[in-house]
This record gives C-alpha cells, structure tokens and sequence, in this order.
C-alpha cells in the first residue's frame, strides 16, 4: 500500500491508484510518503538515457511494482520521439533555458506521460488480475485527447473515448483528434467548454449506477487525465532530466538552484515540478504562468480561489482552464495533509464556487510560487520577439511561460538560470503562430503550417505533413447532459 486519497486518506496499492485514477469519495492519490532521490540522480551521469532516467523515477514511486516490467515500459514509451535526446534543454540566453517537451507523436508534452500511461495501466491491470475491458475517458482542452488517443491505440484490453469542447480547440488540434486512427478510439464533441466537459466527464466517474450497468457489460472506467497518478510521475522525470543536462553541459554545479517556469491549466506540470523540488532536486521557485483565464495568478497572490469570472477563450488553448484539479494534490500538502480541511474546501468550491486558504497554507504556498499571467497581446508580442532575437519560435503556451517569466524577473531583479517548459510545437499552433511573426493567415491551419516551414526554414514535423491525407474518422456531437448516453453508444454498452 503506497498511495492514499487526498479526502479519505484510505489506502491503496499502486496499481489500485493507477487502475482508478479518481478515489471513489472523489479525491486524488497522492504518495504515502513522497520518495528521496537517489544520490546517482542528482545529477544522472551523461551516459544515462532519457529512458534510464524515467525508469528510476519510476522505481521510487512505483516500488510495489516489478522493476523490470517497470524498465521495460520506460524504454517502450520513447520509440515514437523525432529527437533521441526525448526532452532536449536549449538556450534562449544565458540565462533562459527551453525544456522542450514536444517530440512525442502529437507535438505536445501531454505525450511525455500518455505515451507510457496505458502501458503502466496495463501493467497495472495485470498486477490487480483486472479481467474487465478498461474503458479509458478524458475531457481535453485540445492536447491531451489526440496524446491519449495516439497512447491508447489498439492498446489490448482498454478503449479511449475523448470529450472535446467544440469551439474549444485549435482547428489543427480537432483535425488531429478527428482524424484518429485505432479501432478502440472514440472521439466525441460536447456543446460546452473544457470545464463542462471536465464537470460531465467527473459526474459520470461518480455515477454508481452508471458503473454498474457498465460492469454487467464487463467494462470499467478509468481517467486519462492528470488526476491519474500514472500521468504525473513520468512528468516528474523530465525535471531531474533537465537539471542533470545543465550540470552536465556546465551551466549549473550540482546543488545549484535552478528556477522554473511551467504554463499551467490543469496544474499538473506545475506540480510535478513540486514533487522533484520536495524529493530532494534543487529546484528554486516556481514560476506558474496563466493566461487571461488567471485563476492561479490570483490565488497564488491572495490565496482566494474564485472561479466566479467570465470564461476567456485565448491563443493559449490548452490554459483555458478555471478548475485546476490537480491543486488539489498542493492543497494536501499546503494544509499539513489535513484531510478533512482539504475536503471542506473542495466542497466549498463546488457549492461557493470559492474558497480561502487559511493564513499559514497561503505563506506556504508563497515561499514557493510565484504566479503571473500574460494576455493574447503580450504572448504574441511575446512569440515575434523571441523569434526576431533569438531565432526560436515558441508556441503560444510556452510564449506565456516567457512572459511571466520576464515580469517574474523585472519584479525581483531575479538573474538566476530559468527553465521554461517549452509546452508545444509552434506548428501545432501555426495561425496564431504565424500571425504574431507577420504571415498573413491562409484558407486553414494546415495550409498555414506548411507555409510556415517555408518562411522560417524550419522542418515541419511529421505528425503535421501527415494530416493532409488522414481521413476524418470521428464526427459525434453531443449535449453536455448527454454524455452520459453518448459514452455508452461509443461503448456499443
Ligand atoms: C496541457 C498543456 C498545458 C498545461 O499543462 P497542465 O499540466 O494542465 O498545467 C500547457 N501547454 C500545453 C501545450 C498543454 O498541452
């Protein structure tokens, strides 16, 4: 027994946590108790490779799972990456480094984790002698429907069924989506915004009855999203990755400190950054950058979560987030793993819509983020400058990470050496991309790709080229309060 729920602190094997992704009162696992690195992590030596380095953070969170099926997955996971490096650091300046997190198979870091979370799920499948077909749902703000898609393809045993908001997405993320190959893969609109999806998506995961009559079927539900631990702690390698490359190229000594700047939503990548920092990786403060929709900014200013504000749609797609599940995860932490506090204010989020950290959890919170955000002009402002002057171009979620970096530094007078998680590839973006560097946008968001390689002299990547061809393969549309009904038609249940 190694994990326990954030609301209940009931406890559970690994594979229970990973197999169930939300506890059944609601909560998330988290860690029993959060593991030391190992002395050969700080740094991993040169040698060692990306997948090394998953597999031995792996090991620390997943100790009661076989080691060598643990070795296995993280080697399995990479295959499909255009850089063998996985997640290559680049300078932007001396002080500004680039963790680029998006040569996995659909451009974003989603795919750092979704590439190995059905192969953990299976492992984990197997562990617990699940016999039922494991029925994989997800809401997705754009990325981590097509990533979940692209890892659960013809996985034995599981479907993947993916809840998009219909005008959520970028036109580029919906064609990928729609396009999806796999004859276990279900990818359905919903009439609403990511938070509705995510609100139907949870709603259904509590329905007792609606598992039930699944159950009779032989199928069990389980999340893809961040909530499931098996997504955050392949994120967390990325992190010691990172900070072993700068030792090893000599930027940093070992036991320097190195900030970090994540563009967050879901509050997952943040908190894997936490989970390193906490584990014994000297990671400094950390930067969490929103876009307008800057629920976090607040909170982390005043310590009100308030969710009570117009919904903005941005560039930042990804980021339109206002209910981050995973800060439920800090909560835990932020309030001395008081279990009963957390809940209290999980419920007074649902019924207020707001809730107030109490006085020592904010300072908490405090000591170690620090939280801005940064609107469409500022990003694209943003994307042209770091293009004009340091030859790369960013997407629009790692532009924010930029921005809030920049007001990070102009506040504090901070010159310490940043990473910043470079989130997606500029060409998953490519209108709002091309726009911010002066190309007149075309007929469609592939056509402007393509012209975007041409300009910049960049290569288009891959999984872009291919689209042109893919057939459409998905059309559902659905309802939010039909979801439920849409899940089981997908489910032929
Ligand atoms: C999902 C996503 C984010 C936000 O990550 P969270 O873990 O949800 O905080 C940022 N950028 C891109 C491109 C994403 O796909």
């Amino acid at each position: 027994m190694t994990y326990i729920c954030t609301r209940t602190k009931k406890r559970v094997s690994s594979a229970q946590a990973i197999l169930q992704g939300l506890s059944p009162a609601g909560g998330l696992y988290v860690k029993e108790q959060l593991p030391r690195a190992t002395a050969d992590m700080l740094p991993f030596a040169p040698g060692v490779s990306y997948a090394q380095r998953a597999a031995a953070v792996l090991k620390l969170f997943f100790p009661d799972l076989p080691a060598e099926r643990l070795d296995e997955i993280a080697q399995a996971s990479y295959r499909r990456f255009d850089d063998p490096r996985i997640a290559p650091v680049t300078m932007t300046d001396d002080k500004t480094a680039l963790l680029e997190l998006y040569h996995g198979p659909t451009l974003a870091f989603k795919d750092m984790a979704l590439q190995m979370l059905p192969r953990l799920i299976r492992l984990a499948a197997d562990e617990a002698k699940e016999g039922r077909e494991i029925a994989i749902l997800t809401a997705t703000s754009g990325d981590t429907g097509k990533a979940a898609l692209e890892g659960f393809q013809d996985v034995p045993g599981t479907s993947c069924t993916v809840f998009y908001p219909l005008d959520g997405v970028s036109r580029l993320q919906q064609r990928q989506m729609v396009t999806s190959a796999g004859q276990n893969t279900h990818v359905i609109a919903v009439r609403g915004n990511f938070d509705d999806a995510q609100t139907g998506v949870k709603a259904i995961f509590g329905d007792r009855a609606f598992a039930e009559a699944l159950d009779r079927k032989g199928i069990v539900l389980s999340s893809a999203n961040s909530i499931n631990i098996g997504r955050l702690v392949p994120q967390v390698a990325y992190y010691f990755s990172a900070y072993s490359d700068l030792v090893n190229e000599g930027r940093l000594s070992p036991g320097d400190t190195l900030d970090v700047c994540v563009p967050t939503g879901n509050f997952g990548d943040i908190l894997a950054a936490w989970y390193a920092r906490h584990m014994g990786l000297p990671l400094g403060r950390l930067i969490c950058a929103s876009n307008r929709n800057q629920v976090l900014t607040d909170f982390i200013n005043t310590g009100v979560y308030d969710i009570r504000r117009p919904f903005h749609k941005t560039i930042s797609p990804s980021m339109d987030i206002l209910i981050s599940s995973n800060l439920e995860r800090l909560l835990f932490e932020l309030t001395g793993r008081d279990e009963k506090a957390l809940s209290g204010l999980m419920a007074q989020l649902k019924t207020e819509g707001r809730y107030e950290l109490p006085r020592e959890a904010l300072s908490g919170l405090q000591e170690e983020f620090a939280g801005f955000y940064a609107d469409d002009d500022a990003t694209r402002l943003m994307i042209s400058r770091t293009w004009e002057k340091a030859g790369v171009l960013s997407d629009p979620h790692t532009a924010v990470g930029l921005c809030a970096l920049s007001q990070y530094r102009a506040q504090t007078g901070s010159d310490r050496l940043t990473l910043v998680n470079a989130t997606a590839s500029p060409f998953k973006f490519a209108q709002d991309v091309g726009a911010a560097i002066g190309l007149a946008p075309g007929e469609d968001a592939l056509g402007d790709a393509f012209r975007q390689a041409e300009k910049t002299g960049l290569k288009l990547p891959e999984a872009i080229a291919s689209l042109r061809s893919a057939p459409v393969r998905h059309t559902a549309v659905t309802e939010i309060s039909d979801m439920p009904r849409a899940v089981l038609s997908a489910l032929g249940a």
